[in-house]
């Protein structure tokens, strides 16, 4: 019977994860019975500080099914994602986020896509941002439109991690060990045939987001950073323009005082034009130690997680 590993990254869930095991659940047996597809669902326990672990433990006693891995500390989204796809043990593996805001019954029909329709991965897309803040949505959308355009690699608006793919594909994702993770462009870049299935935006069942703007805005400056080298080469075009324009300043200048006096005006452009090369050597340093930092946290080689428990410690 093949198998689907459904992971699910949870971090201060506790109030969501009951309605995510029981919808879940509900999606397996139909599809136990229609497909014939057995299920196991690994929770991720991403350093919680409520009693997520506690919720985890029991469902994994009394469900065969269920499984789970305890980190240490909290270690981030992608490294959960990471270390759910390395345990899994399923021909399929599936992403979900634990707060249902994405539809588990979208498992049916993305498990057909692979199978009768030959995909190997069928992923998920958001075509509304309902309930979301306007101001995120708009960032958001800003920003898949500049990862198209500054790297190779596809992401569709709206895309969510939420998607199933073969274990081919796993073990490809698997293979990228990088440490600054951002796993849409990982799913891009490891290529195979995707199916996009949209579905209209669901608030989450309980708790809150645990992404502050903020963190949005440093997530994002991953994914292009890490996907991209357009921030380097930005650097030298802007200088390149800005010699250029400054040649041409110069040529100005000088032919202003040989031909006509020059008087002891043009304090304020020299202080504008030293203020704004400042400013954009400054940006270009910033880039380039954006990129040497992640280099350097790439030659550290650091493991990106570190399991405390999982469900083979639970005696019984
Ligand atoms: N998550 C995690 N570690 C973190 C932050 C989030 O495992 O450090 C999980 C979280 O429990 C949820 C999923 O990642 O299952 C998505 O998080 P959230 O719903 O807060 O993000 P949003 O849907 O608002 O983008
Ligand atoms: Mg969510």
């Amino acid at each position: 019977m093949p198998l689907i590993s459904v992971i699910a990254p949870c971090y201060n869930e506790e109030p969501a994860i009951p309605a995510f095991y029981s919808e879940i659940t509900k999606v397996a047996d139909s599809m136990k019975s229609k497909h014939g597809v057995d299920f196991e669902i690994i929770f991720v326990n991403d350093g919680s500080a409520d009693g997520s672990l506690d919720i985890m433990r029991s469902l994994a006693k009394k469900d065969r099914r269920v499984r789970y891995i305890s980190f240490s500390r909290n270690f981030g989204k992608e490294a959960g994602i990471f270390a759910g796809l390395s345990a899994s043990k399923g021909d399929f593996t599936a992403i979900m986020d634990a707060d249902l805001q994405d539809p588990p019954y979208l498992l049916e029909e993305m498990y057909t896509g692979i199978t009768e329709e030959g995909y190997d991965c069928v992923a998920a897309r958001r075509v509304s941002r309902k309930g979301e803040p306007p101001i995120r949505s708009f960032f958001a959308r800003r920003f898949y439109s500049l990862m198209r355009k500054t790297s190779k690699i596809e992401i569709a608006d709206g895309a969510r991690d939420f998607r199933l793919m073969t274990r081919k594909m796993t073990d490809a994702v698997l293979s990228l060990s990088e440490r600054n993770r951002f796993s849409k462009g990982i799913f891009g870049w490891v290529g195979f045939d995707t199916k996009w299935v949209e579905y209209e935006n669901i608030e989450r069942v309980a708790g809150e987001t645990k992404w502050s703007f903020w963190q949005l805005v440093a997530y994002s400056v991953e994914g292009i950073c890490s996907f991209s080298t357009f921030l380097l080469s930005l650097a030298t075009w802007v200088g390149i323009f800005f010699c250029f324009a400054a040649f041409l300043f110069i040529a100005f200048i000088l032919i202003r005082s040989l031909f006509w006096q020059d008087p002891v005006s043009g304090w304020s452009s020299t202080m504008c034009v030293m203020l704004l090369l400042g400013g954009l050597q400054l940006f270009c340093t910033g880039v380039l130690g954006k990129y040497l930092s992640k280099t350097y946290i790439e030659t550290k080689n650091r493991p990106l997680y570190v399991v405390k428990e999982t469900e083979e410690d639970i005696i019984i």
